[in-house]
């Protein structure tokens, strides 16, 4: 099927994609098109206008300063994967980012498209969920800022409204005792859309968690903070979180109360259960043995 025609825009100030939005109540954000385009193609959405924020220089910049990194919404996948702030700081989005479909789709698709489309096995949400990000959001007449955790509403539904255009994404530098990691199961090693995920980060402090976050993909209309398998971690003493412990199954059973997984052509919703265990035990194993990285 062909793209039926558009008119396409090309700002190159957050400014002027704002004032195109507002002008052109038809239009459509792209950033690189890997979501967009796809469903233009398929007929699901019809646009007669594209505003690309790919030549905006501000939406591309990643920075940090003494307690936030900044990542641009338009930065692509790879430029993630090639930041050695990124690298530096938040080791497992980079972890993420490289399990996003092929190369040509990481080159072209970006942090914001991916958190944007929304869609409950985007591989990005996990960790920046896990990590404690937020988002910056501007439109016409204001900018603000709030927690991605208030940013999902339903599978490929946000609290984005008309005009409103995502920046960037602000994450919290980790402190140190802090570790996470990200665990993707597809059903192909490599170009493969999650059949669950699960991203996790703890804080050791003495020996004991005194913070967590267990965020659970695919496995519900959004991507989840497990509330209960998070609440269960803090407080803990790591070495009841060994490998075989009894209470690294109990917290994976928490996930699962947590998960409303569906059944489809990917894998059963009791499949999906029982990988989902198996992902946030081994992922609490690995984010503790983590927390060397981010010191
Ligand atoms: C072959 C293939 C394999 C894929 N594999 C994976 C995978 O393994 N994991 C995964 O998570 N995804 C995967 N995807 C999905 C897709 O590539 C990613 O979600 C990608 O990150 C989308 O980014 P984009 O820049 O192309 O988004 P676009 O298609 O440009 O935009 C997506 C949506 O977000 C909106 N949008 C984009 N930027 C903004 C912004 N700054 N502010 C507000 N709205 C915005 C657009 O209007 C649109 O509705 C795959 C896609 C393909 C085609």
């Amino acid at each position: 099927m062909y793209l039926p025609d558009f008119n396409f825009h090309q700002p190159d100030t957050v400014q002027k994609a704002l004032d195109l939005l507002e002008e052109n109540p038809d239009a459509a954000l792209m950033a690189g098109g890997t979501d967009l385009l796809v469903e233009m193609k398929k007929g699901l959405r019809l646009h007669g206008n594209i505003v690309s924020l790919a030549k905006i220089p501000e939406m591309k910049l990643i920075t940090q300063d003494e307690k936030n990194l900044y990542i641009g919404a338009c930065s692509t996948h790879s430029e993630v994967i090639a930041s050695s702030l990124v690298g530096e700081i938040a080791p497992a989005l980079v972890e993420a980012t490289t399990k996003i479909g092929s190369e040509q789709v990481r080159n072209t698709g970006t942090i914001g498209g991916n958190i944007c489309t929304a869609a409950s096995c985007c591989d990005t949400a996990p960790i920046l969920l896990a990590m404690h990000a937020f988002v910056e959001i501007a439109n016409a007449g204001n900018k603000r800022m709030l927690p991605l955790s208030e940013f999902f509403t339903f599978n490929k539904k946000t609290i984005l409204g008309k005009g409103d255009l995502v920046i960037r994404f602000i994450i919290p530098k980790p402190e140190s005792g802090t570790g996470a990691c990200y665990e993707k199961f597809g059903l192909r090693e490599a170009g493969s859309i999650s059949v669950v995920s699960v991203a996790v980060s703890v804080k050791i402090s003495d020996g004991i968690i005194s913070d967590a976050c267990i965020v659970i993909g695919a496995v519900a209309p959004t991507p989840k903070i497990s509330e209960q398998a998070t609440n269960m971690l803090k407080g803990k003493n790591v070495q009841e979180l060994a490998e075989g412990m009894p209470l690294l199954e109990e917290v994976g059973d928490a996930a699962v109360r947590d998960s409303i997984p569906i059944g489809d052509i990917r894998g059963g919703a009791q499949y999906r259960r029982d990988v989902l265990k198996v992902m946030t035990k081994r992922a609490i194993v690995r984010a503790i043995g983590n927390t060397e990285i981010g010191n």
